[in-house]
């Protein structure tokens, strides 16, 4: 048998009744991110990564800091939680559909190394899902400027793994985006563009 490659932890975000999609009722971004980190599970087998899921069925909805220190406790060499976006404040103004596009979150643990593998995964997902860049970020806890806001960043960090990231896919509040995240031919290219880009650095 070959090597691996290494272990990688997905992290479909939510649990299956996760944030509705307001454009499509019964669809949710629990659901949505289940199948795309199943899809983008079986490509990175298949270039010979070792592939771990936070959630084994669709139904589990483990806690942030259990998801995010698979990672550590695995010695996982990437830690990847898998989600779409939804816009703040109010639902019935009439900007809030029409805000999308795709942007990666990456831990401060290791800004400089994980700052060009976040531009490459956002440049993946706003190529093949043809929607808006809004780039790459990091958010910090209010309290310690040196670790990350994000439950699951923060907790994969601290265990030991610094090649943490978060890609909200769109917003499954926008019609473009939304219909792009239900289809699942278009889910399976956005896993294979996404394998291509953890082929590269990893
Ligand atoms: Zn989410």
């Amino acid at each position: 048998m070959e090597k691996s490659r290494g272990i990688i932890i997905l992290d479909p975000g939510h649990g299956q009744f996760g944030n509705p999609h307001t454009t499509r009722a019964g669809f949710y971004e629990g659901t949505q991110n289940f199948i795309l980190s199943s899809f983008l599970k079986a490509e990175l087998e298949s270039l010979g990564f070792d592939v771990r899921m936070t959630r084994n069925k669709v139904e589990d909805d483990p806690g942030l800091v259990e998801r995010g220190s698979m990672s550590g406790e695995l010695g996982a060499v990437m830690f990847l939680s898998i989600h779409s976006n939804a816009p703040g404040g109010n639902p019935s103004d009439e900007r809030y559909p029409k805000v999308r596009g795709a942007e990666t979150f990456y831990s401060v643990s290791d800004c400089e190394g994980n700052a060009p593998i976040a531009r490459d995964l956002t440049d993946a997902v706003v190529r093949t899902m043809g929607t808006e860049d809004r780039g790459i970020k990091t958010r910090r806890y209010p309290d310690n400027e040196s670790i990350d806001y994000y439950g699951v960043l923060r907790s994969a960090a601290a265990s030991g793994c610094k090649r943490a990231f978060l890609i909200e896919h769109g917003f499954h509040t926008n019609p473009e985006d939304s219909a792009f995240l239900q289809d699942s031919d278009c889910l399976a290219r956005l896993a294979k563009a996404e394998a291509e880009v953890i082929d590269k650095w990893f």
